[in-house]
């Protein structure tokens, strides 16, 4: 039922992918809308706020400080969690973590499990692994059910059907579930899903969650969601599988009143979320008998061990940098090849693959810096990106020391400049010579010969000055 995973290993590097999205005008349309309503509720929100920026320092340093420590917070939340019944399990990659799940969906006879919306379970493919066990997941998320429906791939992190409007939603009701004289009013097409999934979540006896945050001083695990489809997910079935990343976790209870405030605001410009989940363990007289958590690796313990990019694993996964990002309100998601499109998309990614793929993602920005002054906990997106850009320029020269890179030869040619006054000097006498035939009547050069030209490609240059300040200082001294 699910379509093709994303997957950064065999998608088309992004100036491809990206230039085939931009031809879908219609895809643009929907993407450009939707953000713009939610930045607008955002800003809404937020301009409510009188301590937003303190917030946001208080999320930055939570978070921070969770990083440095997070090995030891994970330990307390495993003995928290066990002590109250819940079955912790830890899985060092995606592979690990879908063998986990689908053993334990296994054993416990089901074969489907309802699912509520969770980004980690795309990041490791499981679904598909599901299916392939024989054991059908159904999502419960309005956003999530057209996306499995129409067997297409999520576009956004909160709202994964962002790249879809009512017309197109209401044909894959229509065809999915059988329902041709449904109409295209939101309320329409909620009442279908209701329907759709109401029969599932009463009979179906396994679910499988994400989790926004788990809390290691108590062992809880706390979901936040708009539909409510999460609360019967976590509470009607036997037995629950909850898969979360080991970044999740926060040290205290009372970290939650800062989270909780940043998220929805930020997320979908909501004060606070309508549905706020948090258990512990299981209890004998509510909600599921069985309750297994897997906390995930998958590349955040390297990512952690990077002093310059480990802020990036302080995300709360709002989508926030996404709605402001001018790149991805351009493309939509889909160009990023991975579960994880936009700025956040474009430092995760490339990381989570460990810089084997994905190498084009730390590009695909403009470094305008609207992702920095969005982001909740205060994540400086274009610093990591420009860390990650060094690091695939130093990756793809460094194991081939007789390459030909032409950024690498540039950069050792500036650097040789640089160190001399008399080469300097000799460099802008011919800088200046060269470029007299390619500057334009307005000073601008837009086209540099050979190897340049990628330069000018999307740039344009100045003219040099005529005189530099040593020249002008040279001459009046002399006069
Ligand atoms: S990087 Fe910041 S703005 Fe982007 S999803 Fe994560 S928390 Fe939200």
């Amino acid at each position: 039922m699910s379509g093709g995973a994303l997957d950064p290993r065999t998608a088309s590097a992004f100036p491809m992918a990206a230039k085939a999205a931009m031809s879908d005008g219609q895809m643009r349309k929907n993407v450009r809308h939707a953000t713009e309503v939610i930045q607008a509720k955002r800003a809404r929100v937020v301009a409510e706020m009188p301590d937003w920026q303190e917030l946001r320092e208080a999320g930055k340093q939570i978070r921070q400080h969770t990083m440095l420590y997070l090995d030891v917070y994970l330990e307390q939340f495993e003995d928290n969690c066990s002590r109250a019944g819940g079955v912790v399990h830890w899985a060092r990659d995606a592979e690990e973590a879908r063998k986990i799940v689908v053993d334990l969906v296994k054993a416990s006879g089901s074969r489907d499990v309802i699912k509520i919306k969770s980004m980690t379970t795309e990041e490791i493919g499981l679904n598909r692994a599901l299916e392939g066990a024989g054991i059908q997941p159904i999502e419960t998320d309005l956003a999530e059910l057209i996306i499995q429906l129409g067997k297409d791939q999520p576009s956004h992190i909160v709202v994964p059907a962002l790249h879809k409007n009512r017309q197109q939603i209401r044909e894959i009701f229509q065809r999915e579930m059988n329902l041709l004289e449904l109409g295209e009013d939101p309320q329409d097409l909620a009442d279908a899903a209701r329907k759709f999934l109401r029969e599932k979540f009463l009979h179906v006896k396994t679910a499988v969650s994400g989790a926004n945050f788990l809390i290691a001083e108590t062992g809880g695990v706390c979901v936040v969601e708009s539909e409510g489809n999460g609360r019967m997910c976590l509470t009607l079935p036997e037995t629950l599988i909850t898969i979360a990343g080991i970044d999740k976790v926060l040290p205290r209870f009372r970290d939650l009143e800062v989270m909780l405030q940043l998220l929805p605001r930020s997320a979908t410009g909501e004060r606070m979320n309508p549905y706020n989940s948090i258990w512990t363990g299981v209890n004998a007289s509510d909600g599921p008998r069985v309750f297994h958590v897997v906390l995930l690796d998958n590349a955040r313990t390297t990512i952690l061990a990077d002093h310059e990019s480990r802020q990036t694993l302080n995300c709360i996964r709002c989508a926030a940098c996404q709605n402001a990002c001018p790149v991805y309100r351009q493309t939509g998601g889909h160009a990023y090849g991975s579960v994880y499109a936009g700025p956040i998309g474009a430092i995760l990614t490339p990381q989570l693959m460990e810089m084997h793929h994905a190498q084009s993602l730390p590009y695909a920005s403009s470094l305008c810096g609207a992702c920095y002054e969005v982001c909740p906990v205060k994540i400086n997106i274009p610093e990591v990106l420009i860390h990650l850009r060094n690091k695939v320029v130093r990756r793809n020269t460094s194991g081939f020391p007789g390459m030909f890179s032409p950024e690498a030869v540039a950069m050792k040619a500036l650097a040789a400049i640089f160190r001399s006054e008399k080469r300097f000097r000799a460099a802008q006498r011919l800088g200046r010579m060269a470029e007299g035939p390619l500057v334009r009547k307005d000073g601008w050069i837009n086209w540099l010969p050979g190897v340049l030209g990628g330069w000018t490609k999307s740039r344009d240059l100045q003219e040099m000055p005529k005189e530099t300040f040593r020249d002008w200082w040279d001459k009046r001294g002399k006069a």
